[in-house]
């Protein structure tokens, strides 16, 4: 992900709520904090991403060594992971696109955001509705793209290209439903593959550091 870009304007005076806009605000809870806190937009991403590391670094969530079973809560704490990690996308368009723009890093920020939604979609990460809302017109919008550009039915993951939301402009919304060309069953060692590649799980772990902020 692409925080970094914004991370210098996001500041406890600038963001002192970590929202989607003006309809969504999220509170930090995790294992330490029974009670969820009210905490500014970088606040939360500080915490979410030690959080994310603490879950990369758990050996029992995610195995390096062959044979090793995988959790029978494995898929519930990978969704919890991408539904937390999609608060910080939303908090990006919501409150930060501007400077997106005025950088000119919207094309990657769609582009990144655009991969972490197929991956989502794919092997069903976030199945809440109403978790993906804050974004959803932006989602439809980008799928929709893919669909018309590439020929494809929407329900099939498609190569991933840089985009500008000024494109998807006079795209006609889509829908996309909940249970879209879901899998059947989840494929752990896939998922978890998959969730390695995407966010350079592999070359983070083993180095014992904090996931570089940038990066989700
Ligand atoms: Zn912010």
């Amino acid at each position: 992900m692409v925080y970094g870009i914004v991370a210098e304007s996001c500041t406890h005076a600038g963001c002192p709520v970590m929202c989607a806009g003006p309809n969504y605000e999220y509170a930090w809870a995790d294992g330490l904090n029974t009670r969820p806190m009210a905490v500014s937009a970088p606040q939360y991403v500080g915490f979410l991403m030690r959080w994310v590391q603490g879950q990369l670094d758990d050996e029992r969530l995610f195995p390096t060594q062959p044979g090793i079973p995988f959790l029978p809560d494995f898929y519930s704490r990978v969704q919890t992971i991408f539904r937390r990690l999609f608060r910080v996308y939303a908090h990006i368009y919501h409150s930060h696109l501007e400077l997106v723009v005025a950088l000119g890093a919207e094309p990657h920020l769609n582009t990144c955001f655009k991969h972490f939604m197929y991956l989502v979609r794919e092997f069903d990460l976030i199945p809440n509705p109403k978790e993906l809302e804050p974004l959803q017109t932006l989602i439809n919008q980008l799928f929709h793209h893919d669909a018309i550009k590439y020929n494809t039915p929407l329900g099939v993951t498609m190569a991933i290209v840089p985009e500008t939301t000024a494109n998807l402009s006079s795209v006609q919304a889509a829908t996309m439903t909940a249970n879209e060309s879901r899998p059947n069953a989840l494929a752990a060692d896939q998922l978890d593959a998959s969730l390695r590649a995407t966010n350079g799980i592999a070359s983070a772990r083993g180095r014992g550091g904090v996931l570089p902020v940038p990066i989700l």
